[in-house]
């Protein structure tokens, strides 16, 4: 249950925008409405950011982002546990223990075009000492038609501007439209941001769900390298297009990287009763998340978001995140 989690925490609470029964939960701080317009919840947001206990700190924004149905809150429920348990070995939680957290809504979630954050952000001691603010972010869109792709463009390029880290969630491969719509949104973003000599964005991790040729490139980190140096390779006799998506890709961040995630198994992926216990799990699945969630959250691997080469506290997030979506409305 949600009590044992707290109990275990070695976190500070930080944020005022809990559940009456003092959980802490998802917001939906930007939407896109169906005349696609967005609307901010400023409120929403500066209640997150404005804490008391973390305007001031630096901050490292996580973004996971990708279509519906993915398996992202899934993942996410399981950086939570992360987050929740920093100080602890035993932070995948029990066999039996449901999953909660971004997917607590389970089926009646609403697919809204937009983004969440987690209304509770973290503080954590960095090994050199820092303490910085964590805010974990939810985007998500669809890509089906002319207009839903240009919605989630826009989206998808304000959560790339705002975070420090961007995990493009993926089924089964990527395909040559993912690294399209790569290279759209993050074009929207370029667009709205000054120009500079540095490179617009930090860190993109292409995560790679139910990966299904573990004999070619194996699961983790290392397969997914060589798997995304070989998709991402820039080659004379290549069709101009597919040069410029790389091209393009290459030129917008500072470190791109890449994890195969193996299946997880049936029984997550087709039982409607299941609630996440890790027991019902593929324990490859459960291997890889707990090389994963650790490689993507631990306290030496969390980069400050920068925006031209400053830091950025939770307090100058906020005017940053106002100001982009500012453009975009036009
Ligand atoms: P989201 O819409 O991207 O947030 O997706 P959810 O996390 O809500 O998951 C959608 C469905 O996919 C649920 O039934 C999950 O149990 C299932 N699921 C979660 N992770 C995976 C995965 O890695 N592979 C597959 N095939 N299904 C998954
Ligand atoms: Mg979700």
């Amino acid at each position: 249950s949600w009590g044992s989690f707290t109990d275990k925490a070695t976190y500070d609470w930080s944020s005022e925008e809990e559940e009456p029964d003092g959980r802490a939960r998802p917001i939906q701080v930007l939407v896109v409405k169906d005349d696609h317009t967005f609307e901010l919840d400023e409120a929403a947001l500066s209640r997150i950011l404005l804490a008391e206990e973390v305007h001031n700190r630096e901050v490292v924004a996580i973004s996971v982002a990708g279509a519906f149905r993915k398996g992202k809150s899934f993942l996410m429920d399981f950086m939570l546990r992360y987050m929740y348990s920093q100080a602890s070995e035993e932070w995948l939680g029990e066999s039996e223990e449901p999953l909660t957290g971004f997917s607590w809504r389970g089926g009646s979630e609403r697919e809204t075009t937009g983004i969440q954050i987690w209304s509770e952000v973290f503080l954590v001691d960095k090994p050199d000492g820092r303490k910085v603010a964590v805010l974990l972010m939810d985007t998500q869109g669809t890509f089906d038609s002319q207009s839903t792709l240009r919605d989630s463009a826009t989206v998808f390029a304000l959560s790339t501007m705002i975070s420090s880290m961007q995990v493009y969630n993926i089924s089964q491969n990527v395909q040559e439209d993912d690294l399209q719509h790569l290279q759209l949104f993050t074009e929207y973003g370029r667009l709205a941001m000054e120009e500079t000599f540095l490179k617009p964005f930090q860190s993109m991790i292409f995560l790679v769900r139910d990966w299904s040729f573990p004999y070619e490139f194996g699961y983790g980190q290392e397969g997914g390298m060589k798997f995304l140096e070989k998709r991402l390779k820039i080659s004379e006799n290549q069709h101009e297009e597919l040069q410029n998506v790389r091209k393009h890709i290459h030129s917008c961040f500072t470190n791109i990287s890449c994890f195969l995630m193996p299946h997880p198994g049936l029984k997550v992926a087709t039982n409607p009763n299941f609630d996440g216990r890790l027991k019902e799990i593929d324990r490859e699945f459960i291997n890889n998340l707990q090389i994963l969630v650790p490689w993507l959250l631990s306290p030496k691997n969390l980069d400050v978001k920068e925006i031209n080469g400053s830091n950025i506290t939770c307090r100058g997030l906020l005017e940053y995140f106002k100001a982009y979506i500012k453009i975009y409305q036009g």
